[in-house]
């Protein structure tokens, strides 16, 4: 018996059904493409969060979080959205369930997780999808995946009132180890493009800059804003439909200089997912590297969601011998992801932690990331 099924007889006096997991992710490339109707592509890391899970008789849904040293009932009464609280997320699930018109009988859940919590490398999401997981199969529901994906962004967009794009919950649920997730965020179709970082002599150092997020709302609303009017001025439903081609063109017809801006960002980082895949199914680390370095200056100079923590982790681990480094997530603070020759991440990690504490910044912290499996049942 695992810890977690052992806690989970503890607190219910039964056994589980079963036990479920949903993995964090990290973003590869693509950031703030995806309103836009755009392309990113993230991979499922080998974090998670893990939920036993049985029926309850009483209709209520009573959810325990190691983490939080919590159990939260909830109660039919109780779902109602914006419900404050990190269950929440869970409740959202089962609204979410609900207002699709599935029937979601009673559960114990006891959750535990190891995907770091606001670091931008969707926490919530793993959550949001471990539970839906766990549900799904609890109430015999044959749900696809993508939709699996879109009932638990709702959760999170109408029950916990995060406005998020569609990628967290799709690299949660899709994603399939050994593989990066190309993903179109208008048709919302996907690849699984093979990335096996191994193979190109390297490995993926993810760095979360510990930088305290803030503006992450404001500014976040900003950006979106921006590419809308930009879109709307240039007479397209979304700057997806503006191609590498056609952006000079776009840029003489924009009037102001920050909407250009905005709009190069835009253009050019749906290119750089589409030269990334390439550059992952030739194995050509040449082609893949730089457009990581591309990305973030353009994250950095065109659409200004970078901050001097992630600017000095990004430069740090290039100089320690990262062959190409960008922020990765929201922006605004969070993680930065680098490929790093094969058994050199603690040592550009170390660089980088040395560049914080004489920057007077508070100490990043960073692990290894293989792509992992997608969410699903663990036993
Ligand atoms: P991110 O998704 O980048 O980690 P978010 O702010 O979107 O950050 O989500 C973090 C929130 O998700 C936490 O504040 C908490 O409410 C919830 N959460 C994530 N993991 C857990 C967990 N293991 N137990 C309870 N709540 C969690
Ligand atoms: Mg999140």
């Amino acid at each position: 018996m695992t810890a977690l099924e052992d806690t989970f007889r503890t607190r219910t006096g039964e056994a589980p059904s079963g036990t479920w997991f949903a993995p964090g992710r990290v973003n590869l490339i693509g950031e703030h493409t995806d309103y836009n109707d755009g392309f990113c592509m993230p991979f499922a890391l080998p974090h998670r969060v893990t939920v036993a899970a049985g029926p309850r008789k009483d209709g209520q849904w009573v959810i325990t979080s190691q983490n939080k040293h919590e159990t939260v009932t909830v109660a039919p009464a109780d779902l109602t959205p914006g419900r404050p609280g990190w269950s929440s997320y869970a409740a959202g699930v089962v609204w979410a369930l609900r207002q699709a018109g599935y029937d979601i009988a009673g559960a114990d859940l006891v959750l535990e997780s190891d995907v770091p919590v606001g670091a931008g490398l969707s926490s919530s999401a793993a959550l949001e999808c471990a539970v839906l997981t766990a549900l799904a199969e609890l109430n015999g529901l044959d749900i696809a995946g993508m939709d699996r994906a879109r009932l638990a962004r709702t959760a999170e967009n109408e029950f916990v009132g995060a406005p998020t794009g569609l990628m967290d919950q799709a690299a949660s649920t899709l994603c399939t180890a050994g593989h990066a997730l190309f993903f179109d965020c208008r048709d919302l179709t996907v690849e699984q493009v093979p990335f096996d970082p191994a193979t190109f002599g390297v490995e993926v150092l993810v760095l979360d800059t510990n930088t305290p997020h803030s503006l992450v709302d404001s500014e976040y609303a900003e950006r979106r804003t921006s590419c809308h009017e930009a879109a709307r001025q240039l007479g397209v439903t979304a700057l997806r439909e503006v191609s590498a081609d056609g952006l000079g063109d776009a840029l003489t017809a924009l009037a102001d200089p920050l909407l250009r801006k905005r709009v190069r960002h835009v253009v050019t980082e749906n290119e750089r997912v589409r030269q990334a895949r390439q550059a992952l199914r030739t194995g050509s680390l040449d082609e893949l590297a730089p457009l990581l370095d591309q990305s973030h200056a353009s994250m950095r100079d065109d659409f200004e969601i970078t901050v001097p923590t992630v600017d000095l982790a990004v430069e740090t681990a290039r100089a320690a011998g990262a062959l190409g480094a960008r922020m990765t997530g929201g922006g605004f603070g969070g993680c930065i992801i680098a490929l790093v020759p094969a058994g050199r991440t603690d040592e550009v990690g170390e660089e980088v932690a040395r560049a914080f504490a004489e920057a007077g910044y508070a100490a990043p912290a960073w692990f290894t990331a293989t792509p992992s499996a997608g969410a699903g049942r663990l036993r």
